[in-house]
């Protein structure tokens, strides 16, 4: 079947809330994709910052072929290695004594999880950035500071407070002693890889301190390892209360996870939250081979170069007004607001990306990347700027 095909057969069984997509991808294999015409794309979107390893990985094959043969899913009344093991390197790679892990399938039920968490401080107010993203589900949504996706679902939570993103001065007006707690993206993905002042987040972290509220880091886009950290926080030096990570997590597979750090990593008690498929064996055997690649191939380090490269040599294209981010989440703000248009002919091109708004590109390509991949982005972003616009 051809992409028209399926799209005519999309329109008539899908639901319109993500308008009608106008490729079918049918098979990848690292950051190369195919679609259902035999077109060849250069994946630099990952699944928005999701197949963290690229499609196929003989590690993820491997971990979960092997998984399925075992033993599926258990409930939570019985535990399973993969889970345990995973908390524990979750944990680890916090670099705290005392964190512990909730597991959930998605961005939003992580952000969720952190709400119900709050709660258990006996406060109820939340401050969030004007912007941010942090899921779709009604407590999440209430969370998101972006009206558009809100304001045909009021009324959302009560008491949750937007402020505009890297202005601490607005952080210091609207934190109280009444503050449950703050959340922030160390970097604003989905508002269009927007980065914050370096004593952002150690400013918050003095805040929530002063005032006793939770600081919650959503990880869900900047963890795993896609800024050349963990979860995108680390360079400024603070612990957070609470990590909520999903997208590259499972490495395609659907998991999400909600770490808790010291005291708040002992707030919940038996009966106060939960999820059927939450830490299922299958997408922690995949989570497990996605850490433990990263870590073999010191794929990090890869990946901060990679991202200084991107960062440099994009900013001297003709056309493109700014380059931000960090390491291999990164967004390009265009001379002109056309990036609908140069989404488009990327992908004619044959090169995959996305336009988080009117004039930005964002990228997310799987950590994998290789330097020949970067330097053919580089050089196709190029081509279709001069040619194309
Ligand atoms: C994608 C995203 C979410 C929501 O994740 P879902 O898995 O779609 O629910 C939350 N926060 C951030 C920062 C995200 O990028």
């Amino acid at each position: 079947m051809k992409n028209k095909v399926f799209a005519k057969r999309w329109s008539k069984s899908v639901q319109n809330n993500y308008g009608v997509p106008e490729i079918t991808l049918v098979k990848g294999k690292g950051l190369v994709v195919q679609d259902a015409e035999g077109k060849i794309y250069l994946d630099f979107l990952g699944g928005i910052a999701t197949n963290i390893l690229g499609h196929a990985h003989p590690s993820i094959i491997s971990a979960v072929s092997k998984q399925v043969r075992t033993l599926n899913h258990v409930s939570n009344f019985y535990s399973h290695p993969n889970a345990v093991l995973l908390a524990e390197k979750l944990a680890s790679l916090t670099k705290t004594k005392n964190a512990k892990v909730f597991f959930c399938q998605s961005g939003a039920e992580a952000n969720e999880a952190a709400i119900k968490l709050s709660r258990k401080t006996g406060r109820s107010h939340i401050v969030a950035a004007q912007g941010s993203f942090h899921g779709r589900t009604m407590g999440a949504l209430s969370l998101t500071g972006q009206p558009s996706k809100r304001e045909p679902f009021l009324p959302l939570l009560k008491n949750v407070k937007h402020v505009p993103f890297g202005d601490i001065e607005a952080m210091r007006r609207s934190i109280s002693k009444k503050t449950a707690m703050v959340i922030i993206e160390p970097i604003m993905g989905e508002a269009g890889v927007i980065v914050p002042p370096t004593d952002y987040l150690q400013g918050l972290r003095e805040l929530c301190d002063k005032n006793g509220a939770l600081l919650v880091i959503d990880a869900v886009q900047t963890g795993m390892g896609r800024t050349g950290d963990w979860f995108g926080y680390e360079y400024s030096g603070i612990t957070p209360d609470v990590i909520t990570v999903a997208k590259g997590l499972g490495g395609g597979l659907p998991l999400g996870a909600m770490i808790a750090i010291g005291n708040s990593a002992d707030l919940f008690k038996p009966g106060e939250h939960g999820s059927t498929f939450g830490g299922n064996p299958i997408t922690t055997a995949s989570a497990l081979a996605v850490i433990k690649t990263i870590e073999k191939q010191n794929i990090l380090k890869k990946v901060r170069k990679q991202g200084q490269i991107l960062i440099q040599e994009l900013a001297l294209i003709p056309g493109i007004r700014e380059v931000r981010g960090a390491g291999l989440l990164i967004g390009i703000e265009l001379e002109i607001a056309n990036a609908n248009e140069v989404t488009r002919k990327l992908a004619e091109a044959g090169v995959l990306v996305n336009a988080a708004n009117a004039s930005t590109i964002r990228i997310a390509p799987a950590l994998i990347v290789s330097d020949f991949q970067i330097r053919k982005f580089i050089n196709t972003f190029r081509e279709v700027l001069t040619n194309g616009s």
